[in-house]
């Protein structure tokens, strides 16, 4: 057994790709017609299949159809979706206890969590951690956290931006449908500056961090902004990696003029890029970092961690939540953790990154609709474009489509929806991820 292998879950479960019917099959059918009478209409979905088991690098449906998974739950399950280490650090917390709530009686599974995400994130200065239970529920405590240590209020997101669904992370997310149309009014003193997207904008790292000050200070006032909350990597918005010294930019900037810098990890941390977080490759040390997604494998966690001057600037009782730093879901995140040091999953995520993006150059050598291979490690995309360079969401939707109707998950993003994402487990096998690949690269020939 190789250390990976200790990695993939579910050993009985045959890692394969395997349609015994059509999608979705009739007992999926049968639960997605219940879901659509039980269930809000709001609540979507993008492979039509009703899960019964997951692990390696497959999803396994109600009819015993095995897909090939390049989603992992939207950049959740990087060690695999039953992560025998996981599985049996959540068994044993629950038959521990389940919940206390850390603000009644505490428990040493929050601290031990966040001592490691102290340890981990970059930095080399004294931190505090916080836990939450979801990726927006981090973004919002980042953005009150840097609010009560700055007394400003005043906050930065920029275009394109992702950071959740709650009122005031939608008003910090970029795009409108289907994210914050109709859900109004948006929480107030929010602004929007153009970011780096270099390959729509051409512009030079510099050139697009001298125009994103610009905007601040000359819009917003510098001495009035509390915090700049960025994706190092852009992940809803196109897998937009910025332009080399932008995000260094800006981070100085923010430095001299007492503005919170806030990088949003949720989707690239925890050795996703082929670094822990991303914001090492990028050269930044953020002041406070949001994680969540592939925090906990698969549990629900999320942290703000961040300088211990701006984490401890709030009075006591103002932080925290019934739910928050859950017993189970940091046992979860220890067992994590452990797998991504233990195995060298940052390395992984490497080879992973590459195999995918091999491919697609051979690709577009002959096929001139591929506009951008991009990305970092194992967040990897795709966009495409059409003969005048314009965004071709058609083309992405059809052969993500396709891949799908062939058993392998394959998730689109981007504002303008023309991006294919690629975010395998990081417990895939080369054989399953190559064949997966090769998949959607034929569904983007065939449309
Ligand atoms: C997914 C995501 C969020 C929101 O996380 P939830 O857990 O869905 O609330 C915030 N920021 C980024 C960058 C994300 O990718």
């Amino acid at each position: 057994m190789t250390s990976l292998d200790a990695a993939i879950g579910g050993p009985s479960l045959p890692q394969k790709r395997e349609l015994k019917t059509a999608l979705p099959g009739p007992k999926s059918k049968e639960i997605l017609d219940r879901k659509a009478k039980a269930v809000a209409a709001g609540v979507t979905y993008s492979v039509p299949v009703a899960a019964v088991a997951a692990g390696g690098g497959v999803v396994v449906d109600a009819d015993g159809n095995s897909l090939i998974d390049l989603g992992s739950g939207i950049a959740v399950t990087t060690v695999g979706n039953a992560n025998p280490r996981v599985a049996a650090a959540v068994a044993a917390q629950a038959a521990s206890f389940t919940h206390t709530c850390f603000m009644v009686s505490p428990y040493e599974g929050y601290v031990e969590v966040a001592e490691k995400l102290n340890q981990l994130t970059p930095g080399d200065f004294e931190k505090r951690t916080a836990l939450f239970n979801s990726g927006a529920e981090a973004v919002e405590n980042a953005i009150k956290i840097a609010r009560i240590h700055t007394k400003r209020t005043a906050v930065v997101a920029f275009d394109h931006a992702y950071h959740g669904r709650t009122n005031l992370t939608m008003a910090l997310t970029a795009k409108a449908a289907p994210y914050k149309t109709g859900f109004g009014p948006f929480a107030s003193d929010i602004y929007r500056v153009a970011g780096s997207y270099p390959y729509r904008d051409g512009l030079s790292g510099a050139e697009a961090a001298k125009r994103a000050i610009s905007q601040m200070d000359k819009q917003i006032g510098a001495d009035q902004i509390a915090a700049i909350i960025i994706e190092p990597i852009q992940g809803e918005g196109g897998f937009i990696v910025p332009a080399e010294g932008f995000l260094e930019t800006v981070v100085a900037w923010a430095r001299e003029n007492g503005i919170v810098f806030i990088a949003d990890e949720v989707q690239t941390g925890f050795a996703r890029t082929g670094t822990m977080f991303a914001s090492e490759q990028l050269g930044i040390e953020p002041d406070l970092i949001t994680t969540a997604k592939g925090i906990a494998g698969g549990m629900p966690l999320s942290a703000v961690t961040g300088r211990a001057d701006i984490m401890d600037a709030s009075h006591g009782g103002g932080l925290g939540g019934t739910y928050g730093g859950n017993p189970v879901a940091c046992a979860a995140a220890l067992a994590t953790i452990a797998e991504y040091e233990e195995n060298n999953l940052a390395r992984r995520a490497q080879e992973i990154g590459e195999i995918i993006s091999q491919k697609f150059s051979a690709l577009a050598e002959t096929d001139n609709r591929i506009g951008e291979i991009r990305g970092l490690g194992a967040m990897a995309a795709v966009e495409f474009v059409d003969a005048d360079g314009e965004p071709n969401a058609a083309l992405a939707k059809a052969a993500a489509g396709q891949a799908v109707a062939e058993g392998v998950i394959t998730l689109t993003c981007g504002t303008y929806g023309n991006v294919i994402r690629f975010l395998p487990p990081l417990s895939i096998s080369d054989e399953l991820l190559i064949e997966g690949v090769d998949v959607v690269i034929e569904a983007v020939k065939a449309n």
